[in-house]
């Protein structure tokens, strides 16, 4: 594809990376494999906006894969992060922060009853299933193809998002002994659960989900399938663990939970906690988690867990999302699904819109998608067109077309405004665009 306009700076800044850092980038679908063309370098982020290396302004339509709820550079999150770090930046001891965070978690997701700090969401999903094969002494995990947990070894296996976009359905590094207790289930199939613990009976620790999916795309759980994914876990002595890393604290207040009731035994949170900072956390079951260190036997530890500027942060954030905020962030998401959907109609491409409360995402397919296989079937290369096209009308995207699109409460009209101005254009290109 020929890109009609260009990014020298981003793109002087790409070679130098490419030089230092494999393939350029810190974290692979950074990278703009999947879409081609360079990726853009950001300088600065405010509100709705970023803009990038070569001074060009684009509606944020990533948020930071999620994080930024607010906007960027909220000024609240911004004073209580400058009041944090004047008086210093670790200290590698308990602190206030890290109790008020917890409590917030705690008072916000009724079934966390004690919760862990960490420093990602990789690492709150490898402590939570560690924590859980500890407490049940068994070895086993239950995972489905789609959902992605973090690059957590054991959990490598058809991990939708990045390991989609680049088709490496077992990646090189990760053992067979690491994989092979992990069971990869087909989502929204409870039958298939069933099967699998009938099959391995007193075998399987835990079962893991995406609350509600968002790395194959926006995939909401059917109706009943985390309540019986509860279920079978609790007759069979399992753990059932949903990972809201994605979905915590932004699709309610309470995140997933908060929408579909079901109590975990185990939760998992990062992004909207940490405010933009690296902060995550694992909770649950009080006496799920007395197993783990210092006050159980199952160790977990870390350098930089509950560090006082991203405990700030987050705090800050959390305090912030009250009904009002949610409302807000839900309205824009409502508006700009529906311009989306509007403008691809118009132009006659098949697509399907997919939320889960304010994520969504765009399926070039007019089938429901319910299951990774699904997410597959869609035309990706229209979406290839239409996100090039977006892009040099400065909306940025997702540079893939399995991910989850995030709105802030900062997309006001004139925000939106601008996405419907770029939209035609864009479902032009989606029309036109050949495999
Ligand atoms: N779990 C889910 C549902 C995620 O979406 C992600 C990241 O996108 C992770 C875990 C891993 O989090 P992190 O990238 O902070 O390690």
């Amino acid at each position: 594809m020929a890109y009609s306009y260009q990014a020298p700076v981003s793109q002087a800044l790409f070679d130098r990376a490419s030089v230092v850092t494999p393939g350029g980038v810190n974290s692979p679908v950074r990278a703009f494999r999947a879409v081609g063309g360079t990726p853009r370098f950001m300088v600065s982020g405010s509100g709705p906006y970023l803009t990038d290396a070569d001074g060009r302004e684009y509606v944020d339509l990533v948020c930071s894969w999620g994080p930024m709820i607010l906007g960027h550079a909220h000024p609240e999150v911004l004073a209580a992060v400058q009041e944090a770090v004047a008086r210093g930046t670790s200290f590698g001891t308990p602190g206030e922060g890290e109790v008020a965070l917890a409590e917030e978690i705690v008072a916000r997701v009724e079934p966390v009853e004690q919760v862990r700090l960490v420093s990602s969401g990789t690492e709150a999903t490898m402590s939570a299933i560690r924590l859980a094969r500890g407490f049940t002494g068994r070895a086993k995990v239950v995972k489905f193809a789609g959902c992605y947990h973090g690059h957590v070894d054991a959990l490598l296996a058809a991990a939708g998002s990045g390991v989609a976009t680049f088709a490496l359905p077992d990646t090189p590094g990760v053992t067979g002994a690491q994989a092979g207790d992990t069971i990869v289930l087909p989502y929204n199939d409870l039958e298939a659960v069933r099967e699998a613990f009938a099959a391995h009976p007193g075998e399987i620790a835990c079962v893991i989900t995406e609350a509600s999916p968002g790395n194959m795309g926006v995939v909401p759980p059917l109706d009943g399938f985390n309540a019986g994914l509860k279920e079978i876990c609790a007759a069979n002595g399992a753990l059932y663990i949903s990972d809201e890393v994605m979905t915590g604290f932004r699709t309610s207040k309470a995140g997933w939970f908060g929408i579909d009731g079901v109590r975990p035994d185990l939760m998992t949170f990062g992004k909207v906690m940490g405010g933009g900072f690296p902060a995550a956390a694992f909770g649950g079951r009080a006496d799920v988690m007395a197993h783990l260190a210092p006050a159980g036997p199952v160790y977990q530890a870390g350098t930089l867990s509950g560090n006082p500027i991203a405990t700030a942060a987050g705090l800050a954030q959390l305090r912030l999302l009250d009904d009002a905020a949610y409302t807000t962030v839900n309205a824009a998401s409502a508006e700009i699904r529906g311009l989306v959907s509007e403008a691809l109609s118009k132009e006659g491409v098949a697509h399907t819109v997919q939320a889960a409360s304010n994520m969504f995402s765009v399926f070039f397919t007019d089938r429901p998608v319910r299951t990774y296989e699904d997410a597959k079937q869609q035309e990706a290369f229209r979406f290839t067109a239409f996100f090039h096209s977006l892009l040099s009308q400065g909306v940025y995207l997702p540079p893939s077309a399995f991910e989850s699109w995030f709105v802030s409460t900062a997309h006001d009209t004139q925000a939106v405004e601008r996405i419907a101005a770029a939209l035609p254009a864009a479902a032009r290109a989606a029309s036109e665009a050949t495999a």
